[in-house]
């Protein structure tokens, strides 16, 4: 089967997705969190401090630390934010219980975010994405943050684009999150070898789209989320299996 019908399909998915209204965007799951997370008007900082403690832990339980700092605090302004001391901030992390796995590196990630925005960004965060920037500045100036790294930024663009709706100048530069899914599905569409490394498959991704390779990003993960499973895909219910070479070889 033609890999190109196949990333035709894959990009009419993602672009669809990419052309519909703004929706709530489900972070973690816990409303009030969600609340916080998908405020870009308000609260501009709450999204790229959750993509800051994004590493090394539970995504879900990364995205909610904002939320859970703003619930001890009271509030999650700018202003109170850039009162905090590292200490305080560890502190914050730590106790009761402990909101990330590594809580030292963390809270100095999370502190010098803060001190970030507020130097380099007038206390607006919305500054990394607003005035339309190339998606190369985007990831670059979420690079700028320490602690992050082309897989958050990239991510960060591709959310900030595609479900918040931020236009920017292009998309060349917005990867692919290769993740555990997103592997799968590459493979057994016949896009990858099995096992192929995270830098083959984002390098698929770009020689297949370069204009947005990210743009494939949500139909795989999607897939290999419901119906791509490990052990046993369930082909019937994908909207890739007429043209699958793993679907189609079950026949
Ligand atoms: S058709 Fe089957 S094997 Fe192919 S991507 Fe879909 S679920 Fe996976």
């Amino acid at each position: 089967m033609s890999e190109r019908k196949i990333r035709d399909r894959l990009i009419r998915k993602g672009q669809h997705l990419f052309d519909s209204p703004k929706q709530f965007i489900p972070f973690t799951n816990v409303t009030e969190a969600d609340s916080l997370l998908n405020d870009l008007m308000n609260h501009p900082h709450a999204f790229v401090l959750a993509c800051v403690m994004d590493r090394q832990f539970k995504a879900e339980k990364a995205w909610l630390i904002p939320y859970l700092i703003s619930e001890k605090i009271g509030e999650f302004s700018v202003g109170r934010l850039h009162k905090l001391t590292e200490s305080e901030i560890n502190r914050l992390m730590s106790e009761p219980k402990p909101l990330h796995r590594f809580i030292d590196q963390m809270s100095g990630y999370f502190h010098k975010a803060v001190q970030r925005i507020v130097q380099e960004y007038g206390s607006d965060a919305s500054r990394i994405w607003n005035g339309k920037p190339s998606s190369a500045e985007v990831v670059y100036r979420f690079l700028e943050f320490d602690g992050v790294g082309p897989k958050i930024g990239s991510m960060a663009a591709n959310i900030l684009a595609r479900d918040f709706k931020i236009p920017f100048s292009d998309y060349f530069y917005i990867d692919i999150s290769a993740d555990v899914h997103v592997r799968r599905v590459f493979a057994r569409l016949g896009l990858c070898k099995e096992n192929a490394t995270v830098e083959q498959v984002i390098y698929k991704a770009r020689a297949l789209y370069s204009e947005f390779p990210g743009i494939m990003d949500w139909p795989c993960w999607e897939i290999g989320r419901t119906c791509c499973k490990p052990r046993d895909p369930d082909c019937h219910e994908c909207f890739m299996n007429d043209i699958c070479p793993t679907a189609t070889q079950k026949s």
